[in-house]
């Protein structure tokens, strides 16, 4: 009995003991992966055979009225009778349309894009509600009438007029390569052999897919980020911008490598809606000539580097 009671003691030690962390841990946890982390293999059918066009050519904007007095049975009149501009952001891209966590309120270069177009319907900034859109939302939100405009670091492309209309350009943007410092990686051609992370619906992903090893798409930039972080993407690969907005919330990254696409965005306008696009135009019209432009730019875009002139409107009729 006592030999038994004493076996039971040795047991109990052993137990609390425990095995040794090795042997219940696995040595290479894998982390786990965002929702929805899809690998791609090749570039979307679309960008094989994509139309052509003058993609970057708008709609001549005539005087803009008043703001409060919008056209009677205009696109804007409806807007201005809803009471609220509703505008698709994003609030992942630091910088551009991003969740100031202090405040809870959606910022950025492209948010103050989208509280001028307000501003003009109503003559204030703050009847806009904001949707938030991912990069592959931001068509179907346009097509569903979910919205009014899309201003989300959204390149004008042939592809996308098929779907959506688009006012001039209102910034220029180039994609580049982001990656871990001291990864050894300096641009775009050091992704033969590496893994890259981009946005779904981006046109970020057909202008890289077929020039990395392995390209992961993901909803969101801030997904990505995460990735390069836990070891499970060497890059990421998208406009100096949005790669501007991530290097500055994780030091450990850095931007490499020259521009290798020019990304002009435009403020998405649902197709149909001519008036709202001369509309918008005739806004960032104003914005440029009036410096609201240059002092958006100055708000939050100097990790870019000093402002550079607006873009330059063009029209196709
Ligand atoms: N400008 C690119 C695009 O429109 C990438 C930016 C993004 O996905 O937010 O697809």
């Amino acid at each position: 009995m006592r030999r038994l009671a004493l076996a039971a003691v040795l047991l109990l030690g052993a137990c609390s003991a425990g095995p040794a962390p090795s042997e219940v841990v696995p040595r290479s946890a894998a982390a786990p992966q965002p929702a929805n982390a899809s690998t791609v293999s090749a570039a979307p059918s679309s960008a094989a055979g994509a139309p052509s066009c003058d993609a970057t050519a708008s709609l001549r904007p005539g005087p803009l009225p008043q703001a409060g007095q919008m056209p009677a049975g205009s696109t804007m009149a409806k807007i201005a009778q809803r009471g609220r501009l509703i505008a698709g952001v994003d609030q992942n891209s630091f910088l551009m349309g991003f969740r100031n966590s202090f405040t809870g309120e959606i910022e950025g270069f492209d948010v103050d894009v989208a509280r001028q177009i307000a501003k003009a319907v109503f003559g204030d900034e703050k009847k806009v509600q904001f949707k938030v859109v991912t990069s592959a939302e931001r068509i179907p939100m346009l097509q569903s009438g979910a919205v009014d405009v899309v201003v989300r670091t959204m390149t004008i492309t042939c592809d996308r007029l098929e779907d959506v209309d688009f006012s001039q350009v209102y910034y220029q943007a180039g994609q580049r390569v982001l990656v871990r410092r001291n990864s050894g990686i300096t641009g775009v051609e050091g992704l033969a052999d590496r893994r890259v992370c981009v946005a779904s619906g981006s046109t970020s992903l057909g202008n890289v897919v077929n020039r990395a090893k392995t390209t992961v798409s993901v909803p969101n930039w801030t997904d990505c980020l995460v990735m390069l972080q836990q070891g499970q993407t060497d890059a990421i690969s998208t406009d100096d911008t949005i790669l501007a907005g991530l290097a500055a919330q994780d030091p450990y990254t850095e931007v490499v490598g020259a521009r290798f696409t020019d990304e002009s965005y435009g403020v998405g306008v649902p197709k149909g809606q001519e008036d709202l696009v001369r509309f918008v135009n005739g806004v960032l019209e104003r914005m440029r000539t009036d410096g609201t432009w240059s002092g958006i730019y100055g708000r939050w875009l100097t990790p870019l580097g000093p402002a550079p002139a607006p873009p330059v409107a063009r029209y196709r009729d």
